[in-house]
């Protein structure tokens, strides 16, 4: 009856507040957690930047390093960047630990050329929060402080940041530019961008998302596509770079269609700086074959 059906809903109403308020406790608490300790991370050098090679498919060499950011936490082990990027960008956090990540870049860059070791340009993720007016003169004096030429600096962006506010990031783009610096567009096609964007924006180099490479042998129209990115960076002036490449087929299938460069597990994974500093070493050694 009537009553019983008034008495049902307040019930499930409470019991539906109750656990949407537990729900909240626990997502509050999780969020205060992960702010307390990305903070302390920052203050404790939890941080570490892992480097991953980009290969020549001319002359099948490192030509590049990708900084990738890992977070040792004493109490989580290794933590992916995926797992606390998007949080540190909403917390705000990402503003200093992009900062640290560029200087860490920039110095260990200048580490391996003072070294002696063949140069290469190092590239540094940015998130669309750190792209602000500021950024230049930011990176302008973290490659002052380093010593590095900017020539031996790269900035990965992805193509949202782009589309963000169009005329602002034209000028950051063209101040950074100025610099001397390259730029290139991140998981190029997993974005909004449009080709006129393309051709506003001061950019060096396209790269090829890594859902596209994967299916290169599987799919023909993820073939098309990289076929078509291919030519349309070329017709543009810009470097293409394939990223993900995890087997010969797909190494064969981007040199066969004149990509610039790759990156993936096939060519090395992302690696601790020892490791990397042994793979540039090997590299001299090897010489030109
Ligand atoms: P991304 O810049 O597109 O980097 C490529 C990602 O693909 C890296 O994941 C890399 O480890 C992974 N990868 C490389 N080769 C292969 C492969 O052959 N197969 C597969 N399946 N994956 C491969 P990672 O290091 O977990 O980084 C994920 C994302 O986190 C990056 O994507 C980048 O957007 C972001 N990120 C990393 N470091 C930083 C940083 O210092 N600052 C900012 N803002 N974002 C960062
Ligand atoms: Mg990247
Ligand atoms: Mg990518
Ligand atoms: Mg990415």
């Amino acid at each position: 009856n009537a009553d019983s059906a008034m008495y049902k809903a307040k019930e499930l109403g409470r019991n539906n507040f109750q656990y949407f308020a537990g729900w909240m406790d626990a997502q509050v608490s999780n969020r205060l957690e992960m702010l307390v300790s990305l903070r302390r991370a920052l203050d404790r050098d939890e941080f570490k930047l892992y480097y991953q090679p980009k290969i020549s498919l001319a002359s099948g060499r490192i030509i590049g390093a990708e900084a990738l950011i890992r977070w040792i936490s004493p109490e989580q082990g290794l933590v992916p960047p995926d797992r606390f990027i998007p949080f540190a960008e909403e917390a705000g956090l990402i503003v200093p630990i992009g900062e640290w990540v560029l200087r860490t870049a920039c110095a260990q860059n200048k580490l391996w050329q003072d070294a002696g070791l063949a140069p290469i340009p190092v590239a540094v993720n940015l998130s669309p929060r750190q792209l602000d007016q500021n950024l230049p003169e930011f990176v302008r004096q973290v490659l002052v402080e380093s010593g590095l030429a900017a020539a031996w600096l790269e900035l990965e962006i992805t193509e949202n940041v782009v589309m963000r506010d169009a005329e602002k990031t034209v000028a950051t783009l063209n101040a950074l530019k100025r610099l001397g610096l390259q730029v290139s567009v991140d998981d190029f096609g997993t974005g909004y961008s449009s080709l006129s964007y393309l051709r506003r924006f001061p950019v060096d180099a396209l790269k090829i998302d890594k859902s596209f490479v994967r299916d290169i042998a599987r799919d023909t129209d993820s073939a098309a596509i990289v076929k078509a990115v291919i030519s349309l960076g070329h017709i543009l002036n810009l470097r293409v770079i394939a990223e993900g490449v995890e087997d010969q087929e797909q190494y064969n299938f981007l040199l066969e269609n004149g990509c610039d460069e790759v990156q993936g597990y096939l060519l090395g994974k992302p690696m601790p700086v020892e490791d990397f500093t042994r793979r540039l070493e090997l590299e001299m050694q090897t010489g030109f074959s």
